[in-house]
């Protein structure tokens, strides 16, 4: 859908819920998220698979290079996801730090 469309189709889906969605709307911003370069998506989405072979390999450092964000998390899409992907390789560089 071209950007105008998607926000007439928005607001008629809001309209369902909310009555007074379409008296209330000023403007809308939409962007496709599959199309964006090197993203390809709005969040990481893992197969059975990655999640089993790849997924634990890059939660490990390479030297001094640490992974971390949503996609590295069972949080998937979500800020929590990120947070707590953070929090553990924070957790791997403090245990290093501290052997050093
Ligand atoms: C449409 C949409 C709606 C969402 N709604 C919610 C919601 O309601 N609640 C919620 O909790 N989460 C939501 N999320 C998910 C949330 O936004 C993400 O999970 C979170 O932002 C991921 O954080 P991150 O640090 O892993 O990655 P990002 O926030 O993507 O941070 C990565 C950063 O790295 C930068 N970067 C990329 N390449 C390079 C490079 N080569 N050099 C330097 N910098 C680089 C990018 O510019 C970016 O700033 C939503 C996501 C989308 C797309």
């Amino acid at each position: 859908m071209k950007p105008a469309d998607r926000a007439a189709f928005a607001v008629a889906a809001g309209q369902k819920i909310f009555p007074e969605y379409a008296e209330n709307y000023e403007s809308a911003f939409s962007f496709a998220w599959h199309l964006a370069e090197f993203n390809l998506g709005g969040w990481a989405e893992w197969s059975e698979t990655g999640r089993k072979e790849a997924y634990p390999v890059l939660c490990e450092p390479d030297g001094r290079l640490y992974l971390a964000g949503e996609h590295l998390s069972y949080l998937g899409g979500w800020q929590a996801g990120a947070i707590e992907s953070a929090w553990q390789q924070i957790a791997k560089i403090h245990a290093r730090v501290q052997q050093a």
